[in-house]
Formats: structure tokens, C-alpha cells, sequence
């Protein structure tokens, strides 16, 4: 058909005047479209050959005595490359439907409490036992949302927290509310940002540093996660580090969407 898409813009001016702007971006919406749709079927895709993968190098690593032991290391390394990406595929479809705005269901009570409690457990798994992980929760404060997102968004960020600090460091993850709002926070002892930094995370394959981030098992895409899922929450995402010393990051949820349980 021919539906546009237009953007409109209100400048003020000389304090008394408005001027409304109304750019088409038709064009522009469709590139996006086209582009969101490329990368969902591409990861589509992707997947089913990738299981096959799998599936075969799973059976040649349970067969330890039908083969040569000297392929022992590189069917070891293929399996931790296939599963890496697997989870990049899984986060870039997960991103995809987000963008799709196929989130339209309507957002109901999240037990936020039970889910940081499951992700407590988790966490210590995830972490080698070096870090000490601590968690503070608010137990009635629940939020009105989207549960298996938000837990993603959650579990990235104390996934990174112990991926970016070292042994020893320790851990704090705070769920709370004051009176700007309610509050997601993850501090670290780790490595830190530097400022210039900071405002790129949130970039799909952005990373400090590429090589290190490789060997960690993040596929890259976890901060850009966590910002697609809390604008669905009218959320965002505060970001405070000091190189060498750590960091913390902070979801602002707004206060109308929290709700007091028993
Ligand atoms: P990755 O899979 O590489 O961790 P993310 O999107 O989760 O991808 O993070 C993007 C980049 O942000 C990381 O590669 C890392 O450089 C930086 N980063 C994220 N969390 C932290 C943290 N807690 N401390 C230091 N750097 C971090």
C-alpha cells in the first residue's frame, strides 16, 4: 500500500513560537524492516544446520575408544565453538523478535524476587566459586513487565559482572526502590570502562576489548539485549566505572511500574 511513516519534531523557539518539523521517513522504516527480517531469517537459518553440527560432534565425544586420542583437544575445541555459536544465534533471534515489537502482550505482575532468588543459584554456577556473589533483595517488590525478558536482562548483567573481574572480586547485585524509582543494580571490583567507552556498550559486537571478550564466552550481544528489553519497560540503563577499579550497572525502572507485594 502506501502507507508512510513520518517522523515529526516540535522545536521551540523565541520562547512564544513553535515550529512543527514532519520528515517521511518511509523509506528509512522499510530499510529497517528489511534489515530486521534479513537477520531473523538468517539466524533462522542457521539454526538447523547448526544442530546437526552438534548433534554429530556430541556422538564422536561420547565414542572415546573408537577414535585416535589426539582428537580429543580439537573435538573439544569444535564443541565449545559450536555452542558459542549457538548462543549467538539464539541472543540475534532474541533480539530480533524484540525489535519486531512482537512483545505487544500485555505486561503483568513479575515476581521479580523469585526470579533473583533462581538467578542467586544460577549465578554461583555461572561464576567460578572465586567471586563472591551477594545479593540484596527488596522481597515485596515485585514489577509490572515481562518476566523471561527481564531475567534475561538480569542474568547478562551478573554474567558480565563476573566475567570482567577477577577472582576474588566481589559481587552486588541490589533489587530496591526509592523515591526516583525502582531499581536493578550490579556493582563490580572488576576491570572497569573507560569513558570514552561507556555510551557504545550497548552496540550489538561492541566490546572493549575483542580478544578478551572472545575467550569469555559472551557472544556480545548482552548489553544490546538488555536495552531493547528495558525500553519495552520505559527502562533505562545507568552506567558508572572507573577504569581499574570496577563498575556498576544500574536499571531505572519507573516507579508507577512497581507493585508492593505481601
Ligand atoms: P560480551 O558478550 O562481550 O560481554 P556485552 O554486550 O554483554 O557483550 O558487553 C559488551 C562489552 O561491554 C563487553 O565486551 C565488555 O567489554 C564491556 N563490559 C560489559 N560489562 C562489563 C563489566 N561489568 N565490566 C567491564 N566491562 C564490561
Amino acid at each position: 500500500g502506501s502507507r508512510r511513516t513520518y517522523k515529526v519534531q516540535i522545536i521551540s523557539y523565541f520562547e512564544t513560537h513553535k515550529l512543527v518539523v514532519a520528515s517521511d521517513i518511509t523509506e528509512l522504516y522499510q530499510l529497517a524492516q528489511i534489515r530486521r527480517d534479513f537477520i531473523a531469517n538468517a539466524s533462522h537459518e542457521l539454526r538447523t544446520p547448526l544442530t546437526v553440527l552438534k548433534g554429530y560432534l556430541e556422538l564422536m565425544s561420547d565414542m572415546p575408544g573408537e577414535r585416535n586420542p589426539q582428537w580429543d583437544l580439537p573435538l573439544e575445541h569444535m564443541t565449545t565453538q559450536a555452542v558459542r555459536m549457538q548462543a549467538i544465534i539464539e541472543d540475534l533471534l532474541t533480539l530480533s523478535t524484540m525489535e519486531a515489537d512482537s512483545i505487544n502482550a500485555e505486561s503483568e505482575p513479575v515476581d521479580v524476587p523469585e526470579i533473583l532468588k533462581q538467578l542467586a543459584i544460577e549465578a554461583r554456577q555461572l561464576g567460578s566459586d572465586e567471586h563472591k556473589i551477594v545479593f540484596e533483595i527488596d522481597t515485596h517488590l515485585w514489577l509490572k513487565g515481562y518476566a523471561e525478558p527481564l531475567k534475561s536482562v538480569f542474568m547478562n548483567l551478573v554474567a558480565n559482572a563476573v566475567r570482567y573481574s577477577p577472582e576474588g572480586g566481589e559481587i552486588k547485585a541490589r533489587w530496591y526502590q526509592d523515591k526516583e524509582g525502582v531499581h536493578f543494580a550490579v556493582s563490580d571490583q572488576g576491570l572497569g570502562i573507560a569513558q570514552e567507552h561507556i555510551p557504545r556498550l550497548t552496540e550489538r559486537f561492541y566490546r572493549v576489548d575483542k580478544d578478551r571478550s572472545r575467550g569469555t564466552g559472551g557472544t556480545g550481544l548482552g548489553l544490546a539485549i538488555v536495552k531493547h528489553v528495558l525500553e519495552k519497560h520505559q527502562a533505562h540503563l545507568h552506567i558508572d566505572s572507573l577504569l581499574g577499579k570496577g563498575s556498576t550497572f544500574r536499571c531505572d525502572f519507573p516507579a508507577k511500574f512497581a507493585l508492593k507485594a505481601k
